[in-house]
């Protein structure tokens, strides 16, 4: 079963997707502000719920506050909730507020080929490259033009920071109860 809706009414500039199976796959598309009802689409989900954020290019500090109160109202709700293809805008909020954050399958990101110039928005699959990641590193990406090895077009520490920080913290934790 598959719904098209708009979380929040007419004046919302984000457009939802939501396909019932096994669990829930919610797609999101446009922007998260202050007319995204998001906690009305956690009504009638599935367990497990899956986010697909490719679509996400703006998301505003009102946006953020209905996000987080999403995630806690799934959470209530007993729902297990992850997210691929996470945009950029979607990143760089999860790096700045931690509340935002949920299991991250894939992203986006830019790498730079400084040899050619080519500009590449490239999906990272987490599970793939997981050892860099969680290590805050960059993985090595050949070029699709030239074959040179392109550079991350952001600072690894940072833009990961939505991936090493819960693990620190969580092996911080572990080390404390131990
Ligand atoms: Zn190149």
């Amino acid at each position: 079963m598959s719904m098209l809706g708009e979380a929040g009414g007419r004046r919302s500039k984000l457009v939802v997707e939501v396909t019932l199976g096994q669990g829930s796959e919610v797609k999101l598309r446009g922007q998260i502000d202050e007319t995204a009802d998001l906690v009305k689409l956690t009504k009638g989900l599935r367990n497990p719920v899956r986010f697909d954020l490719e679509g996400v290019d703006f998301i505003n500090s009102l946006g953020v506050r209905a996000w987080v109160h999403m995630l806690r109202t799934l959470k209530s709700l007993g729902l297990q909730a992850s997210a691929r293809r996470c945009s950029e805008a979607m990143v760089t909020q999860m790096n700045m507020v931690w509340e935002t954050r949920l299991p991250v399958e894939s992203f986006y990101t830019s790498y730079l080929c400084e040899a050619c110039g080519l500009l590449a928005k490239i999906c990272l699959e987490v599970a793939e490259h997981e050892g860099k990641l969680y290590a805050g590193e960059a993985p090595e990406l050949a070029c699709t033009r030239c074959g040179t090895q392109m550079l991350l077009d952001e600072f690894p520490e940072r833009y990961l920071l939505f991936l090493t920080e819960p693990r620190r913290l969580a092996a911080q934790q572990a080390a404390k109860k131990s």
